[in-house]
Order: C-alpha cells, then sequence, then structure tokens
C-alpha cells in the first residue's frame, strides 16, 4: 500500500509537471489571486499581530477541545439541533444514511464541503440511491466532469472558462462557446429545481461556535444559504477542529480567511445558524443535526508537535503559494486535502506509512508557513512528520544504509579526503540511481574542503 501510493503519485507528478497547458491555467488563476490578496491584506491595521491573535484563539480552543465541544453541544442543543459524534467516516455515513431513509430523501443539495469529500459520501449517497447534487459552482462542475476538486478554495482551479464551456456542451448539450456569465446562469437555472426539491440540505460549516451554539457559513454563491434552508431537514457534517470559543471570534477569523482564501474584505454571503427554525419562525428547516467528525483528527491532537495543524481555518493560502502543489496540481496527492496542509495531515488522518512520502514532497522553502493566517509551523511539522517515519523504522533499507555511510565518511578526515571529484561524483551518481530520476547529477568538488583550506592558509 504505502508503496503504491507513493508510486501513483510519483507517477502522477511526473506527468502533470511536465504538461505546460496545465501548468499555464494554473499560473494564470493564482496570477489572480496573488493580485487581489494584497488589497485585501490592505484592510488590517496590523496584519501579523491579527495573525498572532488568530493563533491564540486556535491554540485556546483546540488545548480546550473536549470541554469547547461539550459547550458547542449543550448550546446548540438548546434550540432543538440533535448534535451526533461520529469517531469514524464510516459512523458518520451510517448516520447520515438513517437520518436520509427517515425523511425518505431522494434528492440532496449539498454546498461546498471538504468534509463530505473526505467521508466520500456522494458515492456513500448513490448507493443508497439517494442523488447528491453540488450547488456551489466550481464543485458543480467538478461533479459534471466526475472528478474531486482540485484545490480546497477553488475546486475547479485547474480549468479555464473554455474547458467549462466544453464541459457543459458535452454534458448538458448547451453551445460549446459560452461565456463565464452564460454558463452560471445555466447552472443557476438547474440547480433552482433541485432546492425545492431536494428533502435534505447537506453543509459544512467553516467554524462552530461555542459560547453561542452556532455553526458560521462562509460562502459566495448564497448557495449554502439555499441548501441549510429550503430542505426540510438540515445536516451539517464538520471537523471537531473548527471550534472556535465565542462568536466575537468570528470579527477577527472572518476578514481573515476571506483575505487568505480569495483576496476579498469579506466574503459575500457569512451565515451564522443557531438552529433549526423556531416556533416564532416562519423560515428554515424543521429539523437540524449537527455531526461533529474525528476520522483522525485526534491522532493529530495527541501529539503536541501535530496539534497546531488543527488550527488550519482551509483558506487554501499554503496551496497557492507552494512551487510543488503549483507543478503537480491537486489531482496528484490523491487525497482530499491537498498541498502543504494536505500533506502534514493526511498521513495522520490516514496512516504515516501509507501517506509520509507526501511529507517529502516539499522544497522545505517555508513559503507556507510564511503564507499561513494562523501561522502553523507547515514546513516544521512535514519534518517532523519525516522525522517520526524514520523513528517508526518506515524508512527504506537503502535510505537507511546511506545515510549512515555519509555519517561514517563525514566524520572521518581521510575517507573524505580519498578519491577526488570525478571518482566521487562516479560513485555516488551510480548509487543514489532513484535520487537522480528527477535531478541533475550530484556534482562535487574537485578539491576536498580540507585542499582548499590548506591552500587558503598557504597564501597568508
Ligand atoms: S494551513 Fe494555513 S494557509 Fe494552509 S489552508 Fe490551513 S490556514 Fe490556510
Amino acid at each position: 500500500m504505502s508503496a503504491k501510493s507513493a508510486a501513483t503519485f510519483i507517477a502522477k507528478s511526473t506527468i502533470k509537471a511536465s504538461n505546460l497547458d496545465h501548468r499555464r491555467k494554473i499560473n494564470f488563476n493564482i496570477s489572480k489571486y496573488n493580485t487581489t490578496v494584497p488589497q485585501g491584506k490592505a484592510q488590517f491595521e496590523d496584519l501579523m499581530d491579527a495573525r498572532e491573535q488568530a493563533k491564540n484563539i486556535k491554540w485556546r480552543a483546540i488545548e480546550n477541545l473536549d470541554s469547547m465541544l461539550e459547550t458547542f453541544e449543550k448550546n446548540i442543543s438548546a434550540r432543538g439541533t440533535k448534535v451526533i459524534w461520529a469517531e469514524t467516516a464510516e459512523e458518520a455515513l451510517q448516520n447520515i444514511g438513517k437520518i436520509c431513509k427517515a425523511k425518505q430523501c431522494k434528492t440532496i443539495v449539498k454546498s461546498k464541503s471538504m468534509v463530505t469529500e473526505e467521508i466520500h459520501l456522494n458515492k456513500f449517497l448513490a448507493k443508497q440511491g439517494i442523488e447528491s447534487v453540488e450547488t456551489d459552482l466550481g464543485e458543480y462542475i467538478q461533479q459534471l466532469d466526475e472528478e474531486p476538486p482540485y484545490h480546497i478554495v477553488t475546486p475547479a482551479m485547474h480549468k479555464s472558462k473554455e474547458d467549462v464551456a466544453k464541459l457543459f456542451s458535452r454534458k448538458l448539450g448547451t453551445p460549446d462557446n459560452l461565456s463565464p456569465q452564460q454558463l452560471t446562469l445555466v447552472a443557476r437555472e438547474k440547480l433552482r429545481k433541485k432546492y425545492v426539491e431536494a428533502e435534505v440540505g447537506v453543509t459544512g460549516a467553516n467554524f462552530l461556535i461555542a459560547d453561542t451554539g452556532s455553526i458560521s457559513i462562509t460562502e459566495n454563491e448564497g448557495n449554502a444559504r439555499l441548501s441549510s434552508a429550503f430542505p426540510k431537514t438540515h445536516i451539517v457534517i464538520v471537523g471537531i477542529e473548527k471550534i472556535i470559543p465565542s462568536l466575537t471570534d468570528l470579527a477577527l477569523f472572518l476578514p481573515l480567511l476571506s483575505t487568505f482564501g480569495t483576496g476579498q474584505k469579506v466574503t459575500v454571503y457569512n451565515t451564522i445558524i443557531s438552529g433549526p427554525k423556531q416556533k416564532n419562525e416562519i423560515d428554515g428547516p424543521e429539523e437540524m443535526y449537527v455531526i461533529l467528525l474525528d476520522n483522525g483528527r485526534t491522532n493529530l491532537l495527541s501529539n503536541p508537535k501535530t496539534r497546531e495543524a488543527l488550527y488550519c481555518i482551509r483558506c487554501g493560502a499554503c496551496l497557492n503559494a507552494c512551487p510543488v502543489y503549483k507543478n503537480i496540481g491537486g489531482h496528484s496527492y490523491d487525497t482530499t486535502y491537498s498541498g502543504p496542509i494536505g500533506s502534514v495531515i493526511t498521513p495522520h488522518l490516514k496512516n504515516l506509512k501509507s501517506w509520509k512520502h507526501l511529507s517529502y514532497a516539499s522544497s522545505l522553502c517555508g513559503n507556507c508557513t510564511e503564507v499561513c493566517p494562523v501561522r502553523i509551523n507547515l514546513h516544521e511539522l512535514l519534518l517532523e512528520n519525516r522525522y517520526e517515519s524514520v523513528v517508526e523504522g518506515d524508512s527504506a533499507v537503502s535510505e537507511r544504509v546511506a545515510w549512515k555511510m555519509w555519517k561514517i565518511s563525514s566524520l572521518n578526515r581521510s575517507m573524505m579526503n580519498m578519491g577526488n571529484g570525478k571518482l566521487k561524483n562516479k560513485v555516488v551518481n551510480s548509487l543514489f540511481k532513484g535520487w537522480k530520476k528527477h535531478r541533475a547529477d550530484l556534482n562535487f568538488s574537485q578539491k576536498t574542503f580540507n585542499e582548499m583550506w590548506k591552500e587558503e592558509r598557504g597564501k597568508k
């Protein structure tokens, strides 16, 4: 399994990295992002202070995760929401299945949610004979193309407007030269009907608010509002790490999320939901469920070093900044969460042995850490994953032998001085064939450090 997922990752990455058309589309979309983000950042008087504050709030929330979640449960339950704790993806799916069965559900409308991707909800619902319709435009495009999201914020980032026009033409029979505005109207017309038909609406949540017992959803299209308000039953599925202590914390987190996610000062729709329709209200679902998902998050929590990966607010900034992501794209990772944050958390959400290779897919340039709004030390966590995998004995024998030899020779002056650069190049480059596959030959200096030192001193 381990070797297989690593081999798949390398094979897919190799193809994508040499695909210039892919690179052009990604660079085009990321360049737009790079233009807008500085504009969004200008709204903060002291951006570093805002980021530090956000990190501190998330630190407090995660250090007190158990009591925060219980407070959230108590407060949201008081207004009639049913809270379900799911330890695994399977438990979450079974609960959703039960609710859908009780409601005789045939159609679900779903807003964008990476957690539903993580548990493969659509696949599960299809097996139950339930149609699950993605209502976020990017997700709708991806669903039409039968592809998973490419990016945690921008699901169809790798597609140009021409690609989308051709896709709509192929799948929906529209002319193949529609403009983005026309394509949006086509999607809108198709989706409107679904909101009315659906018995159940499924959303994620960007934040769980402990003190008021509410969920907060951030979006640009209004589809999450419709998905949560139109159907009679609203199911929220959310990772337990999304907790923040107080409603007032949103004053910091909403602008941070939108600025680092898309460059907007604030996202178009920010909705706070504190329960189903109350007695004196006329709108909203009759029933509301919140499924609190662990699915490996407590593995990250149990290690004081990796714990800070749970501060992530899924803004996607680290993906856009990562030179590896920009070359190999989101699908090469074969995981729900791609890019630097995906490489940090996936080995813990799934298993280290099978997914440790992602932690090596980094130049450790630190750009991810630099751009993270909650200042997660992403590149150091990648190193921590590598360290853990070595300690657990997951590294290859050849690698262990190579490092041992390297250590012995580095600590031995006469061995270091042995042979000239040509000989060293020949020996090392024939030994490290795997290393050379995607890199230039290692090139040793013709003189040893010792020789150069002596020459330098001789001059004086
Ligand atoms: S790790 Fe930081 S930069 Fe990356 S998605 Fe999460 S919050 Fe954004």
